[in-house]
């Protein structure tokens, strides 16, 4: 692009979707290593904000070591006679997009779950001082957001001014969400969609709705509004919420009609209050996944940031291989932190009542939300490691879902110990998407073939 002449790597929609590999890395910023990282878009007056200033605290890229990963955050500020705090949450969600644009600039995540990634290859090109990345985000924001009259951005790697500085991130995210609650869907007319994600996941949509926060946590029902108004033609839309199919379930036939228009016809219903059948679609950038553990019949949430393998043993990391893409994937469905606030969260899968397990820090995140009458109920890692132990602690507790055992007869696994399969060695897809050269190629149910299957069965 002739506007980035001075910027020594190349800038361009085509770099969106690249995944720089850990050989390839030259720094990480933020990720799960560090514990400090932030992303914050802050209105300001005209008179505060001196336009296209760079401020960086802490070692620039040049002096950072090679392969190490470091706290990071970034503030930027923004006016113009059209920005308003409501904006704030959009024009941060945009970060991700355009740090994406720069050719080794690898940007993933979102407010304080941020991990980015900057390649060897463009290091040695040149790209070694945050200068040039704020020059090259100072502009696309300015091209694609015109409303923003003056913007400046501070880089912050010193650890100890990255934390102070997240702790006032944090403050602000919180005032942001707790603004849109109180508002039900059936007050509104309007639900919006989000389609920002599809170069990460061709499929998704989302529908953002005054009770279902987006699945980043980083757009509200007031921010999608706010987006919709001063950039109609942006990835931000909106939607007549249409004729209501199903309250409960959180079907109508306005999201139905967005979803199928945005992607490709691929998706044809959604039901936003649970998680089989049609429920929403998942990114990538999900904060937490709700998931199904059928050997207790119940619902186990994870977020991003947990480290540990939870109780079904398989780390976030594995599980949002199986969530992400997105896909409808029955039992593994992308959420916000956010939505667990919803009086309406997974209320066709049985809410709180059927969730078993989550990590103790988020429980104490959304403990206000969770009924008393269940919460000291819900296991975390303190509690149960394991299945059994989860088996154990939810009958001590009486948790609702023991119930749903009495119920229904549990299923014995049979014993399998290793089972060679013969034919058909044939594994069906639903999608596999490749970025390459500029182009999203979608695989539509792919067969992959083997000469031979083993089914092995897996020690604890
Ligand atoms: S998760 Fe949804 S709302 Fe958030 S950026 Fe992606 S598509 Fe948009």
């Amino acid at each position: 692009m002739a506007m980035f002449e001075d910027i020594p790597v190349d800038v361009g929609v085509i770099y969106e979707g690249e995944r720089i590999r850990k050989h390839q890395m030259y720094v990480e910023l933020g990720g799960p290593n560090v514990e400090s990282k932030f992303e914050v878009v802050k209105n300001k007056s005209m008179d505060e904000v001196e336009d296209e200033k760079i401020t960086v605290i802490g070692p620039d890229l040049k002096d950072l070591e090679p392969g190490d990963s470091y706290p990071y955050g970034i503030w930027i500020d923004v006016a113009g006679k059209e920005v308003e705090e409501e904006l704030e949450g959009v024009i941060e969600r945009r970060v991700h997009e355009f740090c994406n644009f720069i050719e080794g600039f690898m940007h993933l995540n979102q407010r304080y779950d941020i991990w980015l990634r900057l390649s060897k290859k463009s290091f040695e090109k040149g790209l070694n001082t945050f200068e040039l990345i704020g020059k090259v985000l100072h502009k696309l924001f300015k091209s694609d957001l015109p409303f923003i009259e003056k913007i400046q951005t501070t880089f912050v790697t010193d650890p100890e001014k990255v934390k102070e500085m997240m702790g006032e991130a944090m403050r602000i995210y919180d005032v942001r969400d707790a603004k849109a609650r109180g508002l039900k869907d059936e007050d509104v007319k309007e639900f919006y969609g989000c389609t920002l994600c599809q170069s990460f996941a061709p499929t998704h949509c989302c529908v953002i709705t005054p009770q279902r926060y987006a699945n980043c946590g980083a757009i509200s029902w007031f921010d999608g509004r706010a987006a919709a108004r001063v950039d109609p033609k942006g990835p931000i839309f909106k939607i007549e919420r249409g004729e209501c199919l199903d309250a409960f379930k959180g079907e109508w036939s306005g999201g139905n009609q967005a979803v199928k228009e945005n992607t490709m016809g691929e998706i044809t219903r959604v039901q936003l209050y649970t998680a089989f059948n049609y429920p929403h679609t998942s990114c990538g950038c999900f904060e937490g996944i709700a998931f199904y553990i059928p050997e207790v019949d119940g619902m186990g949430i994870v977020h991003r940031g947990f480290g540990e393998r939870t109780v079904n043993g398989l780390p976030f990391s594995t599980m949002a291989d199986s969530t992400a893409g997105g896909r409808q994937v029955d039992g593994f469905h992308g959420i916000s932190i956010e939505y667990m606030r919803s009086p309406k969260f997974l209320q066709v899968d049985g809410g709180w009542n059927r969730i078993v397990w989550m990590p103790a820090i988020i429980k104490e995140r959304v403990k206000d939300f969770i009924p008393k009458e269940v919460v000291d109920k819900i296991a975390t890692e303190n509690d149960a490691k394991t299945i059994d132990e989860l088996k154990v602690f939810l009958e001590k507790t009486e948790h609702p879902v023991v119930e749903r055992w009495k119920a229904v007869p549990a299923e014995v696994a049979p014993e399998v110990e290793e089972e060679v399969v013969a034919a058909p060695p044939e594994i069906s897809v639903p999608e596999v998407p490749i970025a390459a050269g500029g182009y999203m190629i979608i695989l539509k149910e792919p067969k992959i073939y083997a000469k031979k299957v083993i089914v092995r069965k897996v020690e604890k």
